[in-house]
């Protein structure tokens, strides 16, 4: 096949992915083809890895390391309103965080390197399901991928609005957050909303609550400590003409260090139940860790950038300053294996993730599957180091 056509095959995929998305746990058809081609190009598959998770095996030489690299296939409850002519076949579902397209690239790189080789040792190549609500890494665990497809190593790509095409970044340490969710329910005491003083109401200690939750970040963390405290909804038993008795505070709490999270839970506490002390109500919170902060290894990260300068060009791989304030649950493998998580650019004109007029940019699929495959050999080359 030529280089063109090889290409063309892969954009098609990526199109015809875009147009069936489905929701985590339920990617039956991607995970379907995802098995079919990696056996045509001679892999050996395992399916249902973790519910609908696939993982492709293929050995080269007799070298003893192994490599993990990892795509997610789950798309979001969105609809789509782009216009593209792959637009989602889907009502109510698409492809907004372009895994569609995470697919497309590793699928290149498993036909690439089992065409050309160029390695020695073992890779496995992951296609993890469920990743948007932070399931889909730790079912795969649990389903015993560790000792099943042993690795020493992982890495993984997320496509990056706003950064050009050709571009990828990554840093050593922290890269995304951990997310925690929070639910706060105050009660009181409800009635006419001509006569407050006769109850408890709950509205203007919830709206307190709102204000002083955001101390938090501001007077209860150092200045240096990177953390986001946010409510996003508010709800209550109130009506026109019902002071509420009842109110509920919900969201979402990001960091990158597990003493920042305790403190943000400590602190939350201690506030919800003062601001309802002082205005004659009660408060309680439940407070759970959704997802982990993402920590990249220093060794594999170094490793990915030289990969990443290898194929993309040296001024077009950089390392990030700051690490970024969303969540992976890629951050589950990296907690029991080195690896790196990286970004690669979506392009500056893209619509962000999540947003339902993104689209993932085709031409970022050559990118992607360079990387995974200079990394792929640079890393089982004969002569490579396990990382320090
Ligand atoms: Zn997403
Ligand atoms: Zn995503």
């Amino acid at each position: 096949m030529s280089d063109a056509a090889f290409w063309q095959k892969l954009v098609e995929w990526r199109r015809d992915f875009h147009r069936h998305p489905e929701f985590g746990f339920e990617e039956h058809r991607t995970a379907r083809l995802v098995a079919e081609r990696l056996r045509g190009f001679g892999l050996d598959v395992t399916e249902g890895v973790g519910g609908t998770g696939v993982v492709g095996t293929l050995r080269r030489g007799n070298g003893a390391r192994s490599l993990a690299l990892r795509a997610d296939m789950d798309a979001l409850r969105i609809t789509e309103q782009g216009t593209p002519e792959w637009r989602s076949t889907a009502p109510g579902m698409m492809h907004g965080c372009g895994h569609d397209g995470h697919v497309t690239m590793l699928l290149g790189a498993a036909e690439r390197l089992a065409t050309e080789g160029g390695f020695s040792g073992t890779l496995h190549f992951l296609f993890q399901p469920a990743e948007e609500w932070g399931r889909g890494a730790q079912a795969m665990l649990d389903a015993g991928l560790l000792d099943r497809f042993p690795f020493d190593e992982i890495y993984g790509l997320h496509n990056a609005p706003g950064l050009a095409v050709g571009k990828f970044g990554t840093r050593a340490g922290p890269i995304m957050a951990a997310e925690d969710i929070f639910d706060i329910r105050l009660t009181g005491k409800g009635g006419h909303a001509s006569q407050p003083q006769a109850g408890r109401e709950v509205m203007l200690a919830a709206c307190a609550l709102v204000v002083e939750l955001q101390a938090i970040v501001s007077r209860r963390l150092p200045p240096s400590a990177a953390a986001v405290v946010s409510v996003t909804e508010l709800t209550t038993d109130g009506a026109r003409n019902v002071l509420p008795g009842q109110a509920r505070l919900q969201g979402d709490a990001r960091s990158f260090l597990p003493i920042i999270s305790a403190t943000i839970e400590k602190e939350m506490r201690r506030i919800a139940e003062g601001v309802a002390i002082a205005h004659g109500c009660t408060a309680e919170l439940d407070y759970t860790r959704e997802f982990i902060p993402t920590l990249n290894h220093p060794g594999a990260t170094a490793a990915a950038l030289a990969a990443a300068r290898a194929t993309l060009g040296a001024t077009n791989a950089e390392e990030m300053a700051e690490p970024i304030t969303a969540s992976e649950d890629f951050a589950r493998f990296l907690a029991l294996r080195p690896g790196c998580f990286a970004f690669l650019g979506n392009g500056v004109e893209s619509a962000p993730l999540h947003n339902p007029r993104y689209d993932f940019a085709d031409d970022a699929i050559p990118h992607g599957v360079g990387f995974f495959t200079a990394i792929a050999r640079q890393r089982l080359a004969p002569d490579a180091e396990p990382l320090a």
